[in-house]
């Protein structure tokens, strides 16, 4: 038994029965036409997510999806979206998940941007970045990081200087996602030096191809691109370009409500999917004619990482559950990150373990590195579980730095 055929669906994250007819209507349809759409020849050219040269087709299947109506159902109907609720984004999941399709190429832009520039963009600016957003027609990414301002990201330098009708920025961001293919950043500046560190802060729509603008990729250890460092010398942007208002950069970046609140249930399905492919792989015989699968230590381990992915999973549809009745449980979320983060990482472990000599090259050994980046991406560990003790368990403040 796999832990797909074991899992509960949308309706155990709990609903009343009109909703849960709603998205199960949903569900139907949007089964019917993945089966339609999402055929064998589609699947094997997307099927390489982070090969550069299979951007066209993935791109391709992305505009398939937005002609359809599926292209990002959270978003409002304004923009493109279906204004869809927790349990329908739940479902769509659940199905791409089924169908082992991928989603928009634009993952950054379509969760995290689209909805700050829909809260806080001019008409202007939504009617111009959005619908190529959806399409991924461009590719966005997001500028915070720097070398010495990562956890702690007020502390920003890249700065951006009024001129005229325009800023002019200097500076370095690194970490970039998504930086080596991206047409556009959401670039988070300092304009004003003068004050505390978490006023001052400006959000920019920057257009990588400005005058210098340079982009340097960077290869992680698992051999992929995906990531750069950006430098801006001298880069003259228009002040149309700002997102919010001058100065109010920090609450654009902490304050801005997604659309996509099941987006979480993206996390236990990737988890799940994998501890799926390591027990088909471990149920095939290896050059010995053993099966890895029969080995009762190798067994403990991935029941094990199957209990974990269940746990997961669990945690999340209680945090749906709460959103359903009209909670935000935002900082129950870093529990669920922290906890995706380390068990995804031991599910990487627990393959190249299982698995054994053959998974230390390819695509496991290629996941195992890879795993390293969860417990920093997107906050790490240590800040995760600092707002864990602060929020959810109403411990003492962490002290900071500068009053220690
Ligand atoms: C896969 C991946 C994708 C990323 N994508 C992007 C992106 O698209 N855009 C972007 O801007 N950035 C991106 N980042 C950067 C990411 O946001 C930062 O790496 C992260 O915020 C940590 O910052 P740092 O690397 O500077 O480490 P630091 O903040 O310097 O932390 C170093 C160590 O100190 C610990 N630490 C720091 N502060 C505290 C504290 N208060 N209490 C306890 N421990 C603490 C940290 O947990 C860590 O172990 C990405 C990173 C990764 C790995």
């Amino acid at each position: 038994m796999t832990a797909t055929e074991v899992s509960p669906t949308a309706a155990d994250a709990g609903a009343d029965g009109a909703a849960d007819g709603a998205a199960e209507a949903f569900r139907a349809e949007f089964r019917a036409w993945l089966d339609r759409a999402f055929t064998a020849e589609v699947a094997e050219a997307v099927a390489d997510r982070q090969d550069p040269e299979t951007l066209p087709a993935r791109r391709a299947w992305n505009a398939a999806l937005v002609d359809a109506g599926y292209g990002a159902i959270s978003w409002p109907v304004e923009h493109g979206g279906r204004g869809a609720g927790i349990l329908e984004q739940l479902a769509w999941y659940e199905e791409m998940d089924r169908a082992r399709a991928p989603g928009p190429v634009n993952v950054i832009g379509v969760s995290n941007i689209a909805p700050a520039i829909m809260s806080h963009g001019t008409p202007a600016q939504q009617e111009r970045f959005l619908a190529p957003m959806l399409r991924g027609d461009e590719i966005w990414s997001q500028g915070m990081s720097e070398p010495d301002a990562g956890s702690d990201l007020a502390s920003l330098r890249c700065a951006a200087v009024h001129d005229g009708d325009h800023y002019v920025v200097s500076g370095q961001k690194t970490w970039n996602s998504l930086g080596d293919q991206a047409a556009w950043c959401q670039l988070y500046v300092r304009t004003d030096p003068t004050v505390p560190k978490h006023q001052g802060i400006t959000c920019l729509l920057v257009d990588l191809t400005s005058p210098g603008v340079e982009v340097r990729p960077i290869r992680t250890m698992g051999g992929e691109l995906g990531f750069a460092e950006l430098f801006f010398q001298d880069v003259r942007v228009p002040v149309d370009a700002v997102l919010g208002q001058v100065g109010d950069g920090w609450a654009v970046a902490t304050r801005t409500l997604g659309n996509e609140r099941a987006g979480v249930a993206g996390l236990y399905l990737s988890l799940r999917a994998t501890f799926d492919r390591v027990v088909a792989a471990a149920t095939l015989p290896t050059a010995d004619g053993r099966r890895p699968i029969d080995d009762p230590v190798k067994r403990d381990a991935l029941a094990a990482r199957f209990t974990e992915a269940r746990l997961l999973e669990f945690l999340a549809k209680r945090m749906l559950g709460s959103m359903l009745s009209g909670g935000f449980p935002a900082a129950e979320g870093s529990i669920v990150k922290t906890a995706w983060a380390q068990w995804s990482q031991a599910m990487a472990a627990t393959a190249v373990d299982v698995l054994g000599l053959p998974a230390l090259s390819g695509d496991w050994a290629d996941a195992l590195c890879g795993s390293r980046s969860l417990t920093i991406a997107g906050g790490t560990t240590e800040v995760n579980r600092n707002i864990v003790g602060e929020r959810v368990l109403g411990l003492p403040r962490e002290p900071a730095p500068e009053q220690s």
